[in-house]
């Protein structure tokens, strides 16, 4: 579940960490990302310039590289139940009337799972721990300096230290 914060509340939580991180976009690559850091121990701070992710959006067919992300935040058993096996490609004539069946399982079994899900309902699986993140929120500037970036969030003010 998506936890909409102030950037004031995440940046409360980053301040003790050695390294700040900010992830901007709250997509499928950044939920997954602040996720794992999370899940490290570490406190990242997720913005997102939408105002909500209300839209469930399209259907994602999944192949079995995303099993080793899906496991290493424990939501494997979610993702299984919120998901759908796919079993079969089907190739139907502008009629309608299906032409050929290509089962895809016994290829995609070998390596993992190869399951269908709408964006809404992996973004659900991604944050059923719990998931931190400022909606309606973007960088509004950027400056680099000797060693440091600031990145300035509508008031506030964080630090990247490059290393
Ligand atoms: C119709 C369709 C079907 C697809 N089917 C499949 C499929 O079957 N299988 C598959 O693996 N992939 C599929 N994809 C691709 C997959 O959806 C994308 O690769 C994936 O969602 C990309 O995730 P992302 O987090 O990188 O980007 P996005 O999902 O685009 O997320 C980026 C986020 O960043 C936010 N953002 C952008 N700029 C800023 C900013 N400056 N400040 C703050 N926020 C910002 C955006 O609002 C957005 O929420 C499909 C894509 C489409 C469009």
């Amino acid at each position: 579940m998506i936890h909409d914060v102030s950037v004031h509340q995440q940046y409360q939580l980053a301040k003790k960490d050695e390294l700040k991180i900010l992830i901007v976009g709250a997509g499928i690559a950044g939920l997954t990302a602040a996720q794992m850091l999370r899940k490290q121990g570490n406190n990242p701070v997720l913005i997102e310039r939408n105002k909500s992710n209300k839209s469930s959006g399209y259907m994602l067919a999944l192949m079995p590289m995303v099993d080793n992300a899906i496991s290493e935040l424990k939501v494997t058993e979610t993702y299984l139940n919120k998901s759908v096996s796919i079993n079969n490609f089907n190739f139907y004539s502008h009629q309608g009337s299906l032409l050929r069946k290509n089962s895809i399982h016994e290829l995609m079994s070998k390596y993992g799972t190869y399951r269908g899900i709408s964006r809404g309902r992996l973004i659900e699986v991604l944050t059923d721990d719990g998931c931190m993140l400022t909606y309606d929120t973007k960088v509004s500037d950027l400056h680099q300096k000797i060693i440091k970036y600031l990145f300035l969030l509508k008031d506030m003010k964080i630090y990247l230290i490059l290393i």
